[in-house]
């Protein structure tokens, strides 16, 4: 479970990002944050995994402080997926996958048999695959490397920050039915940021729509249609779809 309690984050120019969040994400459960540019998503996101420091409050996970947690080891703990993937060209697919649990110090033979079955479960045969260097794949199967990649140490959360965005219509469905069937098969934590209300409807348990930094409903997909908290999500559901 991750628990914001008052969390504000105000950057050094004035800016402030965050406003005082409060949010509860269940272990199991997959959250969606959406809401316009500039309201807070990928800040809040990255405050979990302590890439940016938060001002004021705390981030509980399973009840710890994450501020108590050592960052590096705190990372480990928590696979991350964005839009710019960060495969790294010098590794194979294979490496890039196996890096984690490799730091993590996991025996070979208990990481080997891993990356052969997640390249499996999103369709991309080992024997073809394993050796190749990201530069040798379509933005699509990177994608999917990196959203393996995050999975293959086993966090127990993961964040994925747009991490469709980049893609063509037909590859985003795949990878969308594709992460659907991981969540429903591996029971993450999962915080994923979009834009796009279509892909929160499809894939959140609950969704989290922010404005300027606060949160303005935190509800399930057919909650926020049926009962909008007020206006402003109800025109927001209005134009994004
Ligand atoms: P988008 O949908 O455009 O990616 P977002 O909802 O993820 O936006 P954030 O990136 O979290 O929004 O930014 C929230 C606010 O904080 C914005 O007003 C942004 O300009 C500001 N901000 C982000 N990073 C910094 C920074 N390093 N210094 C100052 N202000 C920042």
């Amino acid at each position: 479970m991750i628990r914001f309690e008052k969390i504000t984050k105000k950057f050094a120019d004035g800016t402030v990002a965050v406003d005082n969040v409060n949010l509860t994400v269940e272990s199991g459960e997959f959250a969606v944050l959406i809401g316009p540019s500039g309201s807070g998503k990928t800040t809040t996101m990255k405050m979990i995994n302590r890439l940016i420091p938060i001002s004021s409050g705390k981030i509980y996970i399973d009840g710890e402080d994450t501020d108590k947690i050592n960052p590096i080891e705190l990372r480990r703990n928590i696979g991350y997926v964005i839009q710019q993937i960060g495969l790294f060209p010098h590794m194979t697919v294979g490496e890039n996958i196996a890096l984690v649990p490799r730091l993590k110090k996991w025996p070979e033979e208990k990481y080997a048999g891993r990356v052969d079955e997640l390249l499996d479960l999103v369709g991309l045969n080992p024997k073809e695959y394993k050796n190749r260097f990201p530069n040798q794949l379509s933005g699509g199967q990177q994608q999917r490397i990196g959203v393996i990649r995050a999975l293959a140490a086993e966090p127990p959360i993961i964040l994925m920050d747009e991490p469709f965005g980049a893609l063509d219509p037909i590859t985003r469905e795949q990878l969308q039915n594709e992460l659907l069937r991981l969540q429903d098969a591996v029971k993450k934590t999962i915080v994923f940021v979009t834009h796009d209300m279509d892909e929160a409807l499809k894939l959140g348990d609950r969704i989290c729509i922010m404005k300027a930094g606060r949160v303005v409903q935190f509800d399930s997909s057919e909650k926020i249609l049926r009962e909008p908290a007020n206006d402003f999500v109800e025109e927001f559901i209005g134009r994004e779809r």
